[in-house]
């Protein structure tokens, strides 16, 4: 489409819906954006309870095994058992009371899931283990304890140590508890199974759970873990590493994040309206505005141009209205005032009379004066007729002023029909006075010409109500001829047709009147 087909008011508004419709994508992505990241800040939150919920999970576990221990190894019949290995470095019995808790159960074993009992020397030599419980152990310490454990000196190795580590790529959590009181003789490492223990991380973080190992084996699921994957699931995760670092337990979470969607997707949907509201409202101002202080101006504008365009140069464009516009209709004013002055300037220097397109009063003066000498240089003669039309005052008061200009231009067409010399000047001297130069032509030509004029104008019998010359338009003609002469002056050829129109006027209007004498201009002896 090409540019001079757009309006101002098309660019305008689509400008405006184009902007508005960029506005709403954007809060869409935007909406879209922020609804990932909240997604995201959920499931580290989530994440980090699960964290919470372990550890303390873990912490427990330490201070039930480690009480396990305790009150294991103060049991008589493992004194007993163990005095007697150190007397006679038989294990027998030994073994037999570390079997039993596992057997027959013992204070504490509900609340944890014990899987073995070892014993050691204060050098952390296994002397003896548990026969019942997890099989296919390694017969030693597990690095990451023996680490913790060796090295110590005084009493620090009196103290308690304990951690998650892996066997056999099964996790498990082990305290290794001193033997003996103040006189340390042995340790007592209690291994318990933790996944017993972890599974209450469901209860604590209210989230369906699935314990893992680090292969990826289901060690526990929660009953409530939800088949249906349509559901609106936010997945958790949490790594329970050993003591060294390696991947003990994968803890697997569900949040449901239905109501989170519902609530943001109805959050979206508000942001998303409101949005839309206020940009329609401001698309709808901004309209008004532009309406109101551009499109209108420039449509008023528009329109007042057009009718000087067409002529009337009177009109004006308004200015009341922004500055831009303020200037532009002020110089577009300024520019017809010039023009108007120049068209009459170029009126008034042109020969042509507007109104009736005879010759003027200025080219009557100059014809007149050019006429005058080349009489006098050829000796001819030369006439002049004066017309007026009668009571045209009441001509114009009955059919109103375009009615006179049209009886103006009807009785200029007449007299240059009657008058047929191309030498022949016809002009508007004035009003609704006329004057025709006749060159070379004598009194009896003149007034042959004259009442051919006054004929003529009663034959076409024009209508004028208001006049008492019987209701019909008429013309009084004042006639005047003479040869000039070096010591007289042209407008006295003028001076002597006007006092003969003005003595026709005087003898009742409607005839002609020749000149009977001029002053400074010899009389015509032929104009009798
Ligand atoms: P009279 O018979 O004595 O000439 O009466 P009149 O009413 O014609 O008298 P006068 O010459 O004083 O009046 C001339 C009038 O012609 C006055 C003016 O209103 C009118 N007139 C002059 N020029 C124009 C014109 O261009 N158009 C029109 N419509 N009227 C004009
Ligand atoms: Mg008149
Ligand atoms: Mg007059």
């Amino acid at each position: 489409m090409r540019i001079e087909r757009i309006s101002l008011k098309t660019l305008t508004v689509s400008i405006l819906i184009v902007l508005g419709l960029v506005s709403i994508l954007l809060l869409f992505v935007t909406t879209l954006f922020f609804r990932e990241a909240a997604l995201k800040s959920q499931s580290q939150s989530l994440s980090r309870v699960m964290d919470v919920a372990a550890h303390e999970v873990v912490k427990q576990l330490h201070t039930q095994v480690f009480n396990l221990g305790s009150s294991f190894q103060g049991r008589t019949e493992f004194r007993a058992a163990f005095e007697r290995f150190r007397q006679n470095g038989d294990a027998t019995s030994l073994q037999r009371v570390l079997d039993d808790p596992i057997v027959n159960g013992f204070v504490g074993t509900i609340t944890v899931d014990l899987v073995k009992l070892r014993l050691y020397d204060p050098d952390l030599k296994l002397i003896a283990q548990s026969q019942a419980g997890l099989q296919g152990m390694v017969p030693q310490l597990a690095p990451m304890l023996l680490n913790q454990a060796a090295g110590r000196n005084g009493a620090e190795r009196l103290k308690a140590v304990g951690g998650v580590w892996i066997s056999l790529n099964e996790p498990l959590y082990s305290v290794l508890v001193p033997v003996g009181g103040l006189k340390l003789m042995g340790y007592l490492e209690v291994v318990a199974n933790p996944t017993f223990n972890l599974a209450s991380v469901e209860a604590m973080t209210r989230m369906p759970l699935t314990v893992l190992d680090a292969s990826g084996k289901v060690l526990h699921r929660s009953e409530n873990w939800p088949s249906d994957r349509e559901v609106k699931i936010l997945d958790v995760e949490y790594l329970l590493r050993t003591g060294d670092g390696r991947v003990a337990y994968r803890l697997m979470g569900m949040a449901d994040v239905t109501q989170l969607n519902a609530d943001m997707a109805r959050s979206g949907v508000i942001g998303v309206l409101a949005f839309i509201s206020l940009i329609g409202a401001s698309v709808l101002i901004g309209l008004w505005f532009f309406n109101r202080f551009i499109f209108k101006p420039i449509s008023n504008m528009q329109s007042e141009m057009e009718r000087s365009a067409q002529g009337d140069l009177s009109a004006t464009v308004g200015q009341q209205t922004l500055k831009e516009f303020h200037a532009l209709a002020a110089a577009f004013n300024t520019m017809v005032r010039k023009v108007d002055s120049n068209i009459q300037e170029l009126q008034r220097l042109s020969s042509v009379d507007g109104l009736t397109g005879l010759n003027n009063r200025r080219h009557f003066d100059l014809s007149l004066k050019a006429e005058w000498l080349r009489a006098l240089r050829e000796s001819q003669e030369l006439s002049l007729l004066m017309l007026d039309i009668d009571y045209f005052k009441q001509y114009n008061d009955t059919y109103g002023h375009l009615g006179g200009d049209d009886c103006l231009r009807a009785v200029s067409t007449l007299m240059q029909e009657v008058v047929q010399r191309p030498g022949d000047v016809v002009s508007r001297y004035g009003g609704e006075e006329f004057a025709i130069l006749l060159p070379n032509t004598s009194s009896q030509g003149a007034q042959f010409l004259a009442f051919k004029m006054a004929a003529e104008l009663a034959r076409q019998n024009l209508p004028h109500f208001s006049s008492p010359l019987g209701g019909r338009l008429s013309l009084s003609i004042g006639c005047a001829t003479c040869r000039p002469s070096p010591d007289c002056r042209e407008e006295s050829l003028v001076a002597a047709a006007d006092k003969a129109l003005y003595q026709a006027k005087a003898m009742g209007r409607n005839r002609v009147i020749v000149a009977e004498e001029m002053e400074d201009v010899a009389i015509n002896k032929g104009a009798e």
